[in-house]
């Protein structure tokens, strides 16, 4: 069966005619094709390119694909056609050619600093064993691996880099030389510098981003993937953290004051950014629309550079081609202009994913 779409197709901006064969897109008609939507407006599936498929809601490991499976067709039924999975403690190589779930970009394990981050979520190592473990979860993932770049560290009573910065620096440079990109989790200021001129590929929260940094990031090319809705979770993590660590409950509020702007800055000096919720443990599925409202209405985004941070900018960065003679058939299509009102894509018309019509 193939399937034909009409509609304003995106970013091009066209109204064009669609068909979808296998998991194929083609601009040339095919005959008995069925049209699944005509009008509207149609983009290359949208991606979650901060997700956890691995951790289970309230912190705690998943213990089996099903559950997997659930958290992504959540993601999926969402127009979220992609993930990048930023770290999960379960391994699932299996799901990545599932016909029903979105595309997987997946890290093995968090890599982390011991005795320091979410408990059972890392493998937790000093800097002796970090090259190492790295590649070795290089080969765990299909294309990334996830560093644990700060966390508190109870001992100073405030965020403090993983490791030093050499060794720091040493883990991206064992990623690269597995073939995988590496993306780091950053909230303070020191960690976020170190690995930014270490060369990491991309930076997750990056909190503690400042002007002059991101200037080198968009001079790198350095991805960000501010996930603010979960940098908004700071306050509670402040107040059950005050009476033990009030310096670190003060830095981690002015940490998420201040994000808006550290996000303005970034998309001012053209960084790369990408949509990415943060679901797993703390964040529900399927709130990407609220990401990309929040890098509209408190980053300054455009309409339409959000939506390519979603859709077929997010793609290209990480490998699934968009709508495109040959591409991937994964598209959604919403009934009004989300350039217009972003607003419109919390309620895809239309969701298509390796050729399947999912709505
Ligand atoms: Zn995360």
């Amino acid at each position: 069966m193939a399937w034909h779409v009409r509609g304003v197709v995106l970013p091009d901006d066209e109204v064009r005619d669609l068909w979808l064969v296998g998991d194929r897109v083609t601009f040339t008609p095919v005959a008995g094709a069925q049209t699944i939507a005509d009008g509207g407006f149609v983009l290359p599936g949208l991606i979650d390119a901060h997700c956890h498929l691995g951790i289970a809601r309230g912190g705690a490991p998943i213990t089996s694909l099903d559950q997997a499976r659930a958290l992504a067709r959540t993601d999926r039924d969402a127009g979220v056609l992609a993930i990048r999975d930023a770290g999960s403690p379960y391994p699932y190589p299996e799901l990545d050619d599932e016909p029903d779930l979105p595309r997987l970009a997946r890290a093995g394990r968090h890599v982390a600093p011991p005795k320091r981050y979410l408990r059972d979520i890392g493998i937790e190592v000093g800097a002796a064993e970090v090259a190492a473990t790295v590649t070795a979860q290089a080969r765990a993932g299909n294309g990334w691996v996830k560093l644990v770049g700060d966390w508190i560290d109870r001992g100073v009573g405030d965020l403090a880099p993983a490791w030093d910065a050499d060794t720091m620096t040493a883990a991206v440079r064992a990623a690269h030389a597995a073939g995988v990109r590496a993306a780091v989790h950053t909230f303070s200021e020191s960690a976020v510098e170190i690995m930014v001129r270490a060369g990491v590929d991309s930076v997750e929260h990056g909190t503690g981003l400042s002007l002059d940094l991101v200037d080198e990031m968009a001079r790198r090319g350095t991805a960000l993937v501010p996930t603010m809705i979960n940098i908004r979770t700071f306050g509670g993590i402040a107040e059950q953290a005050r009476a033990k660590f009030p310096g670190y409950a003060e830095h981690m509020l002015a940490l998420r004051d201040r994000f808006p702007e550290v996000v303005r800055s970034a998309y001012e000096a053209g960084v790369p950014i990408y949509v990415g919720t943060d679901a797993g443990g703390g964040i529900d599925h399927g709130l990407a629309a609220d990401e990309m409202l929040l890098l509209h209405e408190q980053a300054g985004m455009t309409t339409t550079d959000v939506l390519a941070a979603a859709s077929w900018r997010a793609r290209e960065w990480l490998g699934f081609p968009g709508l495109v003679e040959g591409g991937l058939a994964d598209l959604v299509v919403y009934a009004e202009d989300p350039r217009a009102d972003l607003r419109a894509v919390r309620d895809p018309a239309r969701i298509v994913l390796r050729g399947r019509v999912v709505r």
